[in-house]
């Protein structure tokens, strides 16, 4: 059996905390892979060695020198001496504080934290270190090639009886550092888990799990216990960020479990994420998700779905002008497009003008201060009576809907409230299905 293990920010941020790490490795001998992320917070206020990390790299361009190394430093001496190693950093400082100065792209200097706390666990541990460049691999363009580093992670890996390797990064074919975006070391640990093959890709990190709403919506939710690989899609996507929204990719295809667990409660399950799963037990919904900052545009014109090509010309308007779209819920006489405030700045106007010249409607309307609402669950379509259930607990509670959307999968039911409405609106959906 082999097991990948990811171990995030707050298991590396102290020497207790990297203790902790070292007993889980111990304690089963199939934990033969460790990915780690560089030193996170180690209370509220602290800084992360990555942020630091991008500034030195800020430092560097704008002053020619980074101010902000000698904290990297100072943190992985502490560790260093509180762990008892005797890896000798300096000259790996040296030329990290040179590379820095020299890199014109801020990755390299971003990728330093998980490369200084891969070489310090590998030595704890006493495994092999493998340095994630020789195995993560992007194109020219900086877009990461699953398939190349499949081919060669899974040959450089097959006969190692064990390695540490850094998260977060992987090196272009000229050589250059590329990272993926923030909390990308769950990616590199699901990439790993792909190529040796794993049996379970675990992703320790500082919580039981996933919940079943936001702990600052809903107090003490409870956890999900399980939840397939299209539950964990749309609820990472609408804000719940356990884990890299990403990372099921390169296990999809192998159908590899993950757990994500707890460094801190390590007997504690956690929430196990299968390819196929039933629903969350005997729960009805399996989570509750969501974020603000939406845009809604309705648009009216009679007899609009004998028109041909309508919708055709009005997406066009919104491609050419590059924005994303999230949802599209459509009527008879009716449709409306639900976009993301980012993708909006600065071209709502031109927007409505090419959609008015476009398509003639005989109505537009804008509502902004929109928040999404996702109920996600397997279990939803097994039950019926769910989303009447879900409407009425939203009147109860007075929550003024402005846009539905059912997955055509019956796994979610998404709805779009006003921004102020946003956190009564889950309460009652947790209210009602959960308590
Ligand atoms: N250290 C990186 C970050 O802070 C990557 C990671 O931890 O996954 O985003």
């Amino acid at each position: 059996m082999i097991k990948v293990c990811k171990f995030g920010g707050t298991s590396m941020a102290t020497a207790e905390s990297i203790n902790s790490v070292a007993n889980i490795i111990a304690s089963d001998k199939d934990r033969r892979f460790v990915v780690v992320s560089a030193a996170g917070k180690r209370f509220k206020s602290d800084e992360k060695i990555t942020d630091i990390l991008y500034a030195c790299h800020k430092e560097a361009a704008e002053i020619g020198v980074c101010k902000s190394f000698v904290k990297v430093k100072d943190r992985y001496d502490t560790l260093k001496k509180e762990l008892g190693l005797s890896i000798d950093l300096e000259p790996i400082y040296n030329e990290i504080e040179y590379r820095i100065t020299k890199e014109t792209l801020p990755d390299y200097a971003a990728s330093r934290g998980e490369y200084l706390s891969a070489l310090l666990i590998a030595e704890k541990l006493n495994y092999e270190f493998i340095d994630a460049e020789t195995i993560i691999k992007f194109s020219d363009d900086g877009t990461f090639d699953a398939e190349y580093t499949n081919d060669i992670a899974s040959m450089l890996l097959k006969d190692k009886n064990n390695a540490v390797i850094p998260g977060f990064y992987g090196a272009m074919p000229n050589g250059q550092i590329r990272v993926f975006s923030r909390g990308g070391s769950d990616v590199s640990g699901a990439i790993v888990a792909r190529a040796v093959n794993a049996d379970v890709y675990e992703n320790w990190t500082d919580v039981n799990g996933f919940m079943m709403a936001d702990p600052r919506i809903v107090e003490n939710p409870k956890n999900i216990k399980t939840l397939s690989y299209k539950e964990l899609r749309e609820l990472a996507y609408m804000g719940a960020n356990v884990l890299h929204p990403e990372s099921i990719f390169p296990l999809k295809a192998a159908g590899i479990p993950i757990n994500i667990k707890n460094t801190f409660e390590p007997d504690n399950k956690g929430t196990m994420i299968m390819p196929k799963t039933n629903g969350n037990g005997s729960e009805v919904i399996t989570g509750i998700a969501g974020t603000k900052g939406f845009t809604a545009i309705f648009i009216e014109k009679s007899m609009m779905n004998n028109e041909l090509g309508f919708c055709r010309k009005l997406l066009s308007c919104i491609e050419q002008l590059g924005i994303n779209i999230e949802h599209m819920p459509t009527g008879i006489d009716t449709t409306s497009v639900v976009i993301h405030d980012a993708e909006l700045e600065g071209k709502l106007d031109i927007l409505l003008e090419r959609i008015e010249d476009a398509v003639h409607p005989d109505n537009i309307e804008v509502f902004k201060n929109l928040a999404l609402v996702a109920t996600v669950g397997h279990g939803m379509s097994y039950k019926a009576g769910t989303a009447g259930r879900l409407f009425s607990a939203l009147a109860k509670s007075k929550v003024n809907i402005r846009m539905i959307d059912q997955g055509s999968s019956e796994l979610n039911i998404i709805i779009g409230v006003e921004c102020a409405d946003y956190e009564r609106a889950i309460k009652a959906i947790y209210e009602e299905f959960v308590k």
